[in-house]
């Protein structure tokens, strides 16, 4: 588990399109691929503290109890 430190990071995460990013609020926890378009940088900047990164769903999966996204529903 990699916890998104800042903009940059995010951006760089972003441009790879690789992994998965997880976003955690008080109410869910959702997996996404680090493409998805759901995930923008101004749901980052709004939360930088819900945003942790894995390089295989099965680790997002192992470390949170998790909702796919439908959107892009992500898997390996
Ligand atoms: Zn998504």
């Amino acid at each position: 588990m990699s916890k998104i430190e800042s903009l940059e990071q995010f951006k760089l995460v972003k441009d790879s399109n690789l992994g998965f990013i997880v976003f955690s609020n008080n109410t869910s926890k959702t997996i996404h691929r680090s493409k998805c378009d759901s995930i923008t940088e101004s749901k980052f900047s709004d939360n930088v503290d819900g945003f942790h990164w894995f390089s295989t769903i099965g680790m997002a999966k192992k470390s949170f109890g998790i909702i796919m996204c439908d959107a892009c529903r992500p898997s390996d």
